[in-house]
């Protein structure tokens, strides 16, 4: 039997060895979901929201075995780990409690009754990402199980360890078999096996723009639906009447948290041409400072990139001759490092401000006024994320609403809560997750119709 070699990017040293799903294992799984699918649709809503709720109990127990499991297998700051396995407990309380609210509707309709139901599509797919590998995960296996379908689930060959631990983990918490099933394995062979498999209903898919459409044209054979979390290229829009410290404080964190490797990274820091020198100042102390270093280690802000390849791919972006205006510290020797990076000026025609770099390269791209700032913002083929800094709160909104992206704050860099939808416009996906609709993308609606007047 052939295994993967989990690598820590900290020290690349193999960290586990972990038997490699094959196609046979996806069918085997996706059969063992179907077996299940019967029997847990059928049990009471009361029921499984208990079970979900045991099984957000187990992952608070397991809290910090969980965040130094994941800190270790994706390189990220133990603080940032214990935030995420948080969220994913958040996540299946959030879900739990949706169990006994997904309801349909009575239309008003001549001669009798009619009635929708939100039914469950059976077997769900899910192929996730290594950047933030149980939190994605959650947000698609929560709701998923709280509307009654069963999963197979295909983590990132890269950072498989958290998502095997959590069927383990949900067979302890009265789970019954079946219901949760996890295929650590290559992404073209087991994540292909999935999106062809004839038993499977939905693809639930996060990761690169470029598999998703992939993955959009493979579910195309059999109809099946998918939704799809991709890429980002967002700005973080700095106006000059903002407040400027805070702006640049907290810009760094809004590109380099999970070494750059977020696809909400905000990475066209676009700054207002009278504020730029006092932006660039404040943004230089913030980055110079930054820790970048071992993951477990408490004060650490940022860790390794996820892998020798991804190095090289981001190290392409920071050719001799790029302008780096700003280069923070990253340690030497064993392990995948890359300097917090901060590119100045920038033209957003240039690639370093075109393409998703997935790791610490930040490209500040000055402007001029509210409509330049909203055409540079939406000249981008993603519209993931983004934020606007300004005092001027009729100009936040104008351009809040401006702004093609599915995920936008103002005067803050925050992405994600559990309970508000996320997702992208553009070629950075479709549907969204999290928030309390997340259920309904996995459901079909069912229209019934009963006469009461005759037929
Ligand atoms: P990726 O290369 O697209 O891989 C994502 C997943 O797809 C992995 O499990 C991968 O498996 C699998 N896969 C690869 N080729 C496949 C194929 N032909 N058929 C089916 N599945 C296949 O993405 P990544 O490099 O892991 O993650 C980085 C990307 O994810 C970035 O573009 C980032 O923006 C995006 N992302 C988006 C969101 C969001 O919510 N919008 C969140 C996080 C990340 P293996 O790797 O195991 O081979
Ligand atoms: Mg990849």
């Amino acid at each position: 039997m052939s295994t993967i070699s989990v690598i820590e990017p900290a020290t690349e040293e193999v960290m586990a060895e972990v038997s490699e799903a094959g196609a046979e294992d996806v069918d085997a799984a996706v059969s063992r979901a179907k077996a299940a699918f019967p029997a847990w649709r059928a049990m009471g809503p009361a029921d499984r929201s208990k079970l979900l709720h045991a099984l957000a109990d187990a992952l608070t127990d397991k809290h910090e075995e969980l965040s130094v499991l994941e800190a270790r297998n994706a390189g990220k700051p133990i603080a940032n780990a214990r935030g995420e396995i948080g969220m994913v407990a958040e996540c299946f309380r959030y879900y739990a409690g949706g169990v006994e609210r997904l309801t349909g509707k009575t239309i008003p309709v001549a001669g009798g009754v009619d009635m929708t139901f939100r039914e469950p599509m059976g077997v769900i797919g899910m192929i996730t990402p290594w950047n933030f590998p149980l939190v994605i995960a959650s947000w698609k296996v929560a709701p998923a199980l709280a509307a009654a379908n069963t999963i197979v689930l295909k983590p990132a060959a890269l950072t498989p360890l958290t998502a095997i631990e959590l069927e383990k983990i949900a067979l302890d918490a009265g789970l019954p078999e079946g219901v949760l099933n996890v295929v650590p394995g290559p992404g073209s062979v087991c994540g292909q096996r999935l999106v062809e498999h004839p038993d499977v209903a939905k693809i639930a898919f996060t990761g690169s723009t470029e598999v998703g459409a992939g993955i959009a044209r493979g579910a195309a054979g059999t109809i099946k639906r998918v939704t799809l979390e991709l890429g980002g290229k967002s700005a973080n829009v700095v106006f000059a009447d903002a407040d400027i410290e805070q702006a640049a404080r907290s810009a760094p964190f809004a590109v380099f948290d999970n070494s750059g490797q977020d696809c909400c990274a905000r990475s066209r820091i676009m700054v207002e041409r009278p504020a730029l020198d006092d932006f660039l100042a404040a943004l230089k102390e913030t980055v110079e400072a930054m820790k970048v270093g071992d993951p477990l280690d408490e004060t650490t802000v940022m860790g390794p990139l996820i892998s020798a390849g991804h190095r090289e791919t981001v190290a392409s972006f920071v050719p001799d001759d790029a302008p780096v205006a700003i280069r923070g510290s990253a340690p030497g020797g064993r392990g995948y490092w890359f300097p917090p990076t901060v590119l100045s000026p920038v033209s957003n025609d240039d690639r370093a401000a075109r393409e998703e770099i997935f790791g610490p390269v930040a490209a500040v791209i000055p402007f001029e006024g509210e409509d330049e700032a909203v055409r540079l913002a939406n000249d981008t083929i993603y519209g993931l994320s983004g934020s606007i800094w300004t005092r001027d709160g009729a100009k936040a909104l104008r351009m809040a609403r401006a702004i093609d992206t599915g995920v936008l704050s103002i005067n803050s860099n925050s992405s994600v809560r559990v309970s508000t939808p996320f997702g992208g416009f553009k070629q950075s996906g479709m549907g969204r997750e999290l928030g309390p609709d997340a259920m309904e993308h996995y459901t079909e609606v069912k229209n019934v119709y009963y006469a009461t007047e005759g037929s």
